[in-house]
C-alpha cells in the first residue's frame, strides 16, 4: 500500500483537499487530530507530558489543549520537547491504523509532515498551497481570528516555497484553481503507482 503524505500552511486547505480524495476512496490518517487523542489516551504520554510540562496540563484528569499551547508557543525548546515525546507516539499510531487499511493508497495529512520528519515514511508528498491573503481570509472567518493571530501561527510554519521543494505535488488551492481536476488525475496517479509496484 502506499503511503501519501498530505501537507501545506494554515488555510492552504490541507483538510478540505483529504475530503476529497476521502470521497474516491483513500483511507485518510489525520496526525493532528490522532496527536490531539492520544494526550488522553496513552497513558505514557500523559505521564511523560505531565513529567515535562506540569500536572495543570491535565486539570481535573482532563488534557487541556490551550494550557499546553500556552507552554510550547513562545518557546521553541519546550515545543521540540513536546514533539519529541508526542511523534514516536503518532508514528506507532499510524502503522497500527495501516494494517487495518485495504486500498491501493492511503492519505498521510499532518501540517508539519516535513519538521516531523513523518514525509520519510511516506511515498509520495503533496503540498496545498493557496495565496496568503486568501489563506489568512479563511482562517479568520474559520476560527474567528484576528489577522495577527493567523500571521503569528504562519510565521512560525515553514513557507510555501520551502514545501514546495521537498514534495512530490503541488495543489493550488486558490478560488479559481481547478483542484477536483488536479485530485482526480493525482489519485490515478496514486492508483497506477501501486500497479506498478506489483508487476
Ligand atoms: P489548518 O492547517 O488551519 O487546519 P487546513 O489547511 O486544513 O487548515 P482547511 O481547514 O481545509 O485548511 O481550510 C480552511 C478553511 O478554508 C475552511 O473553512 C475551508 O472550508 C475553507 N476552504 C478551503 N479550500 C477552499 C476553497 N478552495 N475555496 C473556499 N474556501 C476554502
Amino acid at each position: 500500500m502506499k503511503i501519501i503524505g498530505l501537507t501545506g500552511g494554515i488555510g492552504s486547505g490541507k483538510s478540505t483537499i483529504a475530503r476529497v480524495f476521502r470521497s474516491m476512496g483513500a483511507p485518510i490518517y489525520t496526525a493532528d487530530d490522532r496527536a490531539k487523542a492520544l494526550y488522553t489516551e496513552s497513558q505514557d504520554l500523559k505521564t511523560a507530558v505531565t513529567a515535562r510540562f506540569g500536572a495543570d496540563v491535565y486539570p481535573n484528569d482532563h488534557f487541556a489543549p490551550a494550557v499546553m499551547a500556552s507552554k510550547v508557543f513562545q518557546d521553541e525548546k519546550a515545543l521540540a520537547d513536546l514533539n519529541a515525546l508526542v511523534h514516536p507516539l503518532v508514528k506507532e499510531d499510524f502503522s497500527s491504523w495501516l494494517k487495518d487499511q485495504n486500498a491501493p493508497y492511503v492519505i498521510r495529512e499532518a501540517a508539519i509532515l516535513f519538521e516531523s520528519g513523518s514525509h520519510l515514511d511516506c511515498h509520495e508528498v503533496i503540498t496545498v498551497e493557496a495565496n496568503e491573503d486568501e489563506r489568512i481570509r479563511r482562517v479568520m472567518k474559520r476560527d474567528g481570528v484576528s489577522e495577527e493571530q493567523v500571521r503569528s501561527r504562519m510565521d512560525k510554519q515553514w513557507s510555501d516555497p520551502e514545501r514546495a521543494a521537498m514534495a512530490t505535488h503541488v495543489i493550488v488551492n486558490n478560488p479559481r484553481s481547478l483542484v477536483l481536476k488536479r485530485c482526480y488525475d493525482l489519485h490515478e496517479h496514486f492508483v497506477e503507482l501501486r500497479e506498478a509496484a506489483k508487476v
